[in-house]
């Protein structure tokens, strides 16, 4: 069995829900960036470039479950569970990030408002 390869039978229910959320945020981002194109609006390019972050959010978290959901092998006998972390480690520093760009955003709508 390759490091990565379920049987279709065996795949577990919190990989096909990382999957929908790698889908979704995707859909999110084209959403967001057929509104920037249909009208020009600076607010909804500033969120779509935001939804990038989510999407390549999305998709560490399903690397993340896709490889802590692998069955126990000769070298890891107790599963792979922990690889779910690296989800966390690599997401969680981004929030003050997020936050930042939340507050500047919105600062500037408030305090520089144009016509
Ligand atoms: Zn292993």
């Amino acid at each position: 069995m390759r490091p990565f390869d379920f049987p279709q039978t065996t795949r577990p229910p919190q990989l096909r829900a990382a999957a929908v959320s790698v889908a979704v945020s995707l859909l999110i981002l084209s959403l967001k960036a057929v509104a920037y194109l249909l009208t020009g609006s600076v607010a909804f390019l500033s969120d779509a470039a935001e939804s990038v972050v989510n999407v390549v959010g999305a998709n560490i978290a399903f690397l993340a479950v896709l490889a802590g959901t692998r069955p126990p092998d000769a070298g890891h006998p107790y599963g792979h569970g922990k690889a779910e972390y690296i989800s966390g480690a690599t997401e969680g520093p981004w929030w003050p990030w997020r936050g930042r760009r939340w507050w500047s955003r919105r600062s500037d709508v408030c305090c520089s408002p144009y016509p």
